[in-house]
């Protein structure tokens, strides 16, 4: 089975469409790892494609603010402003949806989804010690995360983390005895300092991990952001990739 793992898709459809033109064949099935709305300016159309192509999901903090779910008095005034403006936009098949994804982590069969930690989904595993502070947590170990909008993964080697180099467009094959902590990075909002919409592609069989990045079509994500009426920081940061 081979995976094509997306994370924190943020309403960009732009990103989404070049990312599935781009890992056209390479793939058997679709999985995600949360925050499919909240930023961008096409949640309907987002969620919509998920719905019907994505069979394992895991909910994101913005899923669960921008349906309405928690109080958004502890996100930042941009975060809150977006999560208003979606809350606004989704039809309601899209809003109920995005309601009842579940918590992660779950098994999605060879491999863990979560949004944050496998412990907490609202929290960041950045550094390599926050990522030795939940070893012993992970639930599998092949598990895949997002929430940091950074690509990139941690390996469990022996009582020790590593950060592992795996280069853009190679197969990595991962080590039999090893666990890993993978985000696949964000296809929607990249924060790591590189514009192009991320994803990872996930080979069971041969327990092979690629990293990919593609361009997009980003002054297309950034007009309809200002369109919107979004906050201009969210359009801005797209081109920056901070
Ligand atoms: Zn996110």
């Amino acid at each position: 089975m081979r995976s094509l793992i997306l994370s924190d898709l943020h309403g960009n459809w732009e990103a989404l469409e070049a990312v599935l033109a781009r890992a056209d064949g390479t793939f058997d099935r679709v999985v995600c790892c949360g925050d499919l709305v909240g930023y961008g300016a096409d949640p309907n159309r987002v969620t919509a494609w998920v719905r019907a192509n994505v069979a394992e999901v895991v909910r994101g903090n913005h899923d669960r603010a921008c349906s309405g779910m928690d109080d958004l008095s502890w996100f930042n005034p941009i975060a809150r402003e977006a999560a208003e403006w979606t809350l606004r936009a989704l039809d309601s098949e899209n809003l109920a949806y995005l309601r009842a994804l579940p918590r992660g982590p779950i098994d999605a069969g060879g491999l863990t989804l979560a949004h944050g930690s496998p412990v907490d989904e609202d929290e960041y595993v950045a550094t390599v010690e926050e990522a030795r502070m939940i070893e012993g947590h992970l639930p599998a170990p092949r598990c895949f995360f997002g929430h940091t909008h950074l690509q990139g993964g941690f390996e469990y080697r022996r009582g020790s983390v590593v950060r592992p180099h795996f280069a853009l467009h190679r197969p990595a094959r991962l080590h039999r005895e090893s666990w890993y902590l993978v985000n696949p990075g964000s296809t929607g909002q990249p924060r790591d300092g590189d514009w192009r919409a991320a994803y990872a592609l996930y080979d069971e069989e041969g327990d092979e991990l690629t990293l990919e990045r593609t361009e997009y079509d980003v002054e297309g994500a950034q007009r309809k952001i200002r369109e919107a009426g979004l906050p201009e920081l969210l359009a801005l940061r797209l081109e920056t990739g901070a």
